[in-house]
């Protein structure tokens, strides 16, 4: 079964064709500066690689070229007859609704549209990519992969805000979690590779956004990002928890909401104080002794650690640890910082192995440590196809 897997943001499409139920990628690319000048299309096949610059005003355009591209006979992707069988989406937001991957009908559209106003950049273009998708594949099942999906299972003393009822009563305000998609896939890897599922595992998913999920007996049970996508960890442009205080003040002092905004979403985390953006180039700075990027790469260790001692405790205790993502596949030195002085929990790295830590699934606990830390690459577009193919074998 061929399913093209599609991600639409807002200036954005990124795609891949996989094979099911094998996992095989047969290409994948996107399209970008949608609606911008210098917008440009990429593909990669096996047999080689596809760049153009090219105007794209819109999303309809945007999907267009990925669609002649993919049933291109030239290009060999498609085998004479064969269809793409179905598109799975990544939507952003499912809010209380989803918590299983759904096939799109009218009603789900709806529900993607109501919540838009949670999701207000993701949700309409998620929405866009099924329309467009839905008149260029007609023959094709049209599949909706929640972020929030996976979170549906904390509990309510966990998904809840101190605030009036009012205020989750009318309008829906709770954690509802995200990068579900990427938890649940690294999750189940990992419960694959111990062969067995563990009772209490973490795991944290270190990219330019940053969250962690306690998983009991398979299931989130809770989550750093919250609301929105801001909570938590200290993260590439976001700050992370804060005192909601320091908002009204800086209110007060003469800050718009927008401006704020503007600030601890785009301003903040590693890049507010390092003026940098690519972790590689912060580890650089810290190395030469920048002390700023040295500072930052403490706050954000000692940010996850906190939270790992809060979900242990949440769970009593911790069997597994998973690091994933850019930053939790690549950095030893994060990887290293997070899991100091943290033996009182039976968490203890093995500095040679973390070190040596090659791509695929690696072991890093030292010897004597008894919770296992595992570094397990992330793969949200399998994970969207794997969802698409189960619904629909
Ligand atoms: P996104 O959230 O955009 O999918 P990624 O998961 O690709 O992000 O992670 C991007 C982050 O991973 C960047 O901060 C980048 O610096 C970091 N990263 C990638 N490779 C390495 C590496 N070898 N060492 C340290 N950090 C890395």
């Amino acid at each position: 079964m061929l399913i093209l897997v599609l991600n639409s943001g807002s200036s954005s499409i990124k795609f891949q064709l996989l094979s099911m139920p094998s996992g095989t990628m047969m290409c994948s690319g996107f399209v970008e500066r949608i609606g911008n000048p210098g917008a440009r299309f990429y593909l990669e096949t096996t047999k080689g690689e596809y760049d153009k610059e090219q105007e794209v005003p819109g999303h309809q355009k945007g999907l267009e070229i990925i669609a002649t591209h993919l049933t291109n006979p030239e290009l060999g992707l498609l085998q004479p007859g064969q269809k793409i069988s179905a598109v799975g989406h990544r939507v952003v937001h499912g809010g209380k609704f989803y918590a299983q991957t759904v096939k799109v009908t009218q009603i789900v559209k709806e529900k993607i549209k109501e919540l838009a106003s949670l999701a207000p950049l993701h949700n309409p273009n998620n929405l866009l990519g099924i329309e467009v998708s839905e008149q260029l594949f007609p023959e094709a099942e049209q599949v909706a992969v929640f972020d929030t999906a996976f979170h549906q299972s904390i509990p309510e003393k966990a998904y809840r805000y101190a605030i009036p009822n009012v205020f989750y009563d009318d309008h829906g305000i709770r954690v509802y979690g995200f990068h579900g998609t990427s938890h649940k896939y690294v999750s189940e890897r990992a419960s694959e590779y111990l062969g067995r599922i563990p009772s209490r595992m973490i795991t944290i998913h270190l990219g330019n956004g940053c969250s962690i999920t306690a998983i009991r007996d398979g299931k989130s049970v809770d989550h750093s990002l919250g609301f929105g996508p801001s909570n938590g960890l200290i993260m590439g442009t976001r700050s992370g928890d804060i005192d909601h205080a320091l908002i009204f003040y800086l209110l007060e002092r003469g800050y718009t909401a927008e401006e704020l905004n503007q600030i601890l979403v785009k301003e903040s985390g590693m890049y507010g104080l390092t003026r940098l953006r690519d972790l590689r180039d912060i580890q650089s700075a810290a190395e030469k002794g920048d002390r700023n990027s040295i500072l930052a790469l403490d706050m954000m260790s000692y940010r996850i650690r906190k939270y790992i001692g809060a979900y242990a405790a949440a769970m009593n205790g911790l069997d597994v640890l998973v690091f994933t993502a850019g930053i939790g596949e690549n950095s030893a030195l994060v990887r290293e910082q997070v899991c100091g002085e943290m033996d009182y929990l039976g968490l203890e790295i093995d500095p040679d192995k973390n070190q040596k830590a090659k791509r695929g699934i690696c072991e890093v606990q030292s010897f004597d440590g008894r919770v296992k830390i595992l570094i397990v690459p992330t793969n949200e577009e399998l994970e969207i196809a794997r969802q698409t193919y189960q619904l629909l074998k």
